[in-house]
Parts: C-alpha cells; structure tokens; sequence
C-alpha cells in the first residue's frame, strides 16, 4: 500500500512529466525566437521550482558564452548581453567544455561567476545547469537559478535536460527561420532596388533620347553624301535603344500588374503578318527563311493586338537571332480544345532542358553575357510571357536540347471556332 505521501509525490511528479509534455509541444510549434526564450525561462522556473533562468549560447568563434535570455527580476537584458562569460572560470564555461550539469546547492560555492550578478544585481544562491546540444553537439547553456525550497534533486537534474535538448532544437530552429526571414528580406529589398532603378533610368532616358532622334533624322534628311549614311546609322542606333527603353517599361508595368489591354477580336493570321512585318529586315539580312504553314486554316482570338504582336515579335526575334545564318523557321498554328496554339519552331542553337523555364525570368540568359555573341537584356520571354498571360493564355519553350533547335508555343482562348 503506498503512503499518503508517496500518493502526493506521485500526483506532483505526474504534474510536471505533464507539463513538460506542454512545454514539448509548444516548442514544435515554431515560435519566433524572443517569445520562445520567454517561454522557455518560465517552463525553467515552474518545473525545477525555481526564481530564476537563463540560456547563455556558445560563440565558438569568441570561444566564449553570451546570455541570450533571462528573467531574474528587474534584469537589464541588454547589459547582460553584453557581458562576455569565460569559458575558463565560468560554470556556463564548464558544462560546455565537460558537456555535463552541474548542480550548485550553496552559495559560498567558488565557481559561481559574480561579475554577472554584481552588473545586475542579482545573488544566485543556488544553481542547476545543463547543456544544450544538439546531435551531441554543445550550442549553449540552461541554467535555473535559486530553488525556492531544499536543494536540487536528481529528478530537476533529468527534467531540465529534457527541457534543454527539446529547447535547443527549437531555437535552432528559430534561429535558422529568422536568418532566412532576413536574407528575404534583403532580396526583396534589392529587386525593389533594381525596379527602381529600372524605372528611373529608363524614364531620365527617354528625354536626351528624343533629342538625338530629332535632331538624326533632321540631319537625314539634310545631309547629303556619307554625312547622311551616318545620320542613319546614328538614327537607327537611336531607334535599337528606344525600343530597349520601351521593353524596361513594359516590364514594370508587367510587375505592376498595371498592363491595360484594347481587345478586340483579331485574326490570328493577322497577328502573324504584322510579327513577319517586323522582323523582316533581320531576316533578309540574316538569310533565315521564313515559312508559315497554313494548312490548320484560321482562328480568331480576343486580343490587344499590339501587346500580343510584342510577344510574337519577341519570339520571332530570338529565333532568328539564336539561329545561325541561312536557317529555317517555321510558324504554325493549330486549334485545340477552346485554344488555339501558335507555334514558332527554329532550327537553331536550342536550349538545355533544364533551362527551359528558366529563360522567361527577368534578365535570365542561357548563355553568360560575358561571352555570348548574341546582344539582349534577357528580358523579352518575360515580357512576352507576362503579355501572353494579360490575355489568360500561356507561353512556354520545348527543345530537344543544344544545337536541337527551340518550339516556342503561345496558347491563346478561341473566341469561336472557325471551321
Ligand atoms: P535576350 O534574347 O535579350 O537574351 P530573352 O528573354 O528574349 O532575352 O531570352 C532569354 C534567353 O533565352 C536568351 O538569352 C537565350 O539564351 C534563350 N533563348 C530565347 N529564345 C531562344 C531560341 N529561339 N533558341 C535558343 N535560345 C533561346
């Protein structure tokens, strides 16, 4: 039969093996690191009893411990944290380097490190430490300080390790989400940056721009001789960066989300034609030959013709570009289901399969713009692909892989099917 008092020491123990079950699952729960060390002074304090806690984090560059939190009344976190402890002559120092706990029950104890509690006017009186680890490694200390009644006992001992290891894991954890909330941050930061810029250089662009433009083509038409010859080639240079400048704009209204659209129902032959129509002179000048199956008939699709023409016209641009002279590009179109599908097959360079998605992000190029002989910003598939969505319809590249030429397929809504 047990006595009364093994009944009752029975009920406290289950209490705490209770709590700290709590305390267990609480620390899973991904807490942010300064409520989780608040959390975790107090789950010290109840289940060993105790005034109060701390956790002191090994800095293995300084080789030395740094309080991370405490909740002794009226504590300075800010001071303590700026109190370096040894690892020679320090308790905190001790657990770590033998990675074992250390029970202090008398205050006359020498190894207690007075520097602390003289900063925060603190006595300890009495102390249990244990150390953190994780996977056998020590990251840091949890002491709790000061047993309100009697000494430690060996079941605070095992208690507070429990607490300990479950508690470094967890602020490992939080550690690690913080780091990674910050470095997103600081992303996120710079690709605002970088649309600022964005924005800023293209519109202080514009202005000088359109004084070169109008004074070249007034001296075009002016100049006699050679002195023309180079007007237009000045012209033409002016008109290579306006159209640079435009595809900067359209990619920050792309971000912007702020791309306005004029539908209206177009032919897709009719969007075809205008996109041969510009980029006519690079393929004479390339030797490409263009051929435009039309055997799948016509179609007709809901669209601001020139902002799907852009996508068109940028995709023919890559093909002729990442073809060598003399080669062969051919346009298809072909219905399927409530789409139509607009396919621009080269028989060029090709692109690597795990590249495929890659190259629609902004100012992704396959080839490092160092040593590639092509020129671009690594811009167009994004604006081509942001343009195409506007209009709910999807953009994307096959290839059989290098020198296996590229199919870019622009899939569009059919307004009504044309038979
Ligand atoms: P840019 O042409 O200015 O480099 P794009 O966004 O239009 O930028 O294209 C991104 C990259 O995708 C290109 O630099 C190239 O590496 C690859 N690419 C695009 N079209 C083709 C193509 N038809 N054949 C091979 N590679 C291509």
């Amino acid at each position: 039969m047990a006595t009364q008092e093994q009944v009752i020491d029975l009920q406290r123990q289950n209490a705490v093996l209770n709590r700290l079950l709590d305390v267990s699952l609480i620390l899973n729960s991904n807490l942010a690191i300064k409520p989780l060390l608040g959390f975790i002074m107090e789950a010290t304090c109840e289940i060993t009893s105790s005034e109060a806690a701390s956790i002191m984090l090994y800095d293995r560059n300084a080789d030395q411990l740094r309080f991370v939190a405490a909740n002794s009344p009226g504590t300075d976190m800010a001071k303590l944290a700026a109190i370096p402890v040894p690892m020679e002559g320090s308790i905190g120092g001790q657990i770590v380097r033998e990675n074992r706990s250390i029970m202090i029950q008398d205050e006359s104890d020498p190894r207690i490190y007075r520097p602390v509690d003289n900063a925060i006017k603190f006595r300890t009186r009495s102390l249990l430490g244990v150390p953190m680890q994780i996977k056998g490694e020590v990251i840091g200390v949890l002491e709790s300080v000061n047993k309100r009644e009697g000494p430690w006992t060996e079941e605070d001992r095992s208690h507070l390790s429990i607490l300990a290891s479950q508690a470094a894991v967890a602020i490992q954890n939080a550690q690690q989400a913080e780091a990674l909330r910050k470095a997103y941050d600081s992303l996120h930061q710079l690709d605002k940056l970088k649309s600022d810029f964005i924005a800023i250089a293209s519109h202080e662009l514009r202005t000088p721009l359109g004084v070169i433009l109008g004074y070249a083509s007034f001296l075009q038409e002016e100049a006699q001789g050679e002195a023309s010859e180079h007007a237009t080639a000045v012209l033409n240079s002016a008109l290579h960066l306006r159209n640079l400048i435009e595809d900067l704009t359209n990619l920050r209204f792309l971000q912007l989300g702020s791309t306005e659209l004029s539908r209206e129902p177009v032919p897709v032959s009719a969007l075809i034609e205008a996109a041969e129509h510009d980029v006519h002179s690079l393929i004479a000048a390339k030797g490409t030959k263009l051929i435009v199956d039309r055997t799948h008939g016509e179609a007709l699709v809901n669209v601001d013709r020139l902002k799907i023409g852009m996508a068109l016209t940028n995709i023919l641009n890559n093909a002729i570009k990442f073809t060598p002279n003399n080669g062969q590009i051919t346009i298809a179109m072909e219905k399927r289901h409530h789409e139509i599908l607009i396919r621009v097959q080269d028989n060029g360079m090709g692109i690597p399969p795990d590249k495929l998605e890659r190259i629609f992000d902004q100012f992704y190029q396959v080839e490092d713009h160092m040593t590639r002989r092509q020129n671009g910003m690594g811009i167009g598939l994004s604006i081509a692909r942001g343009m195409v969505q506007a209009h709910d319809g999807r953009l994307w590249a096959e290839s059989e892989g290098l020198n296996k030429g590229s199919t870019f397929i622009i899939a569009l809504p059919l307004v009504e099917p044309h038979n």
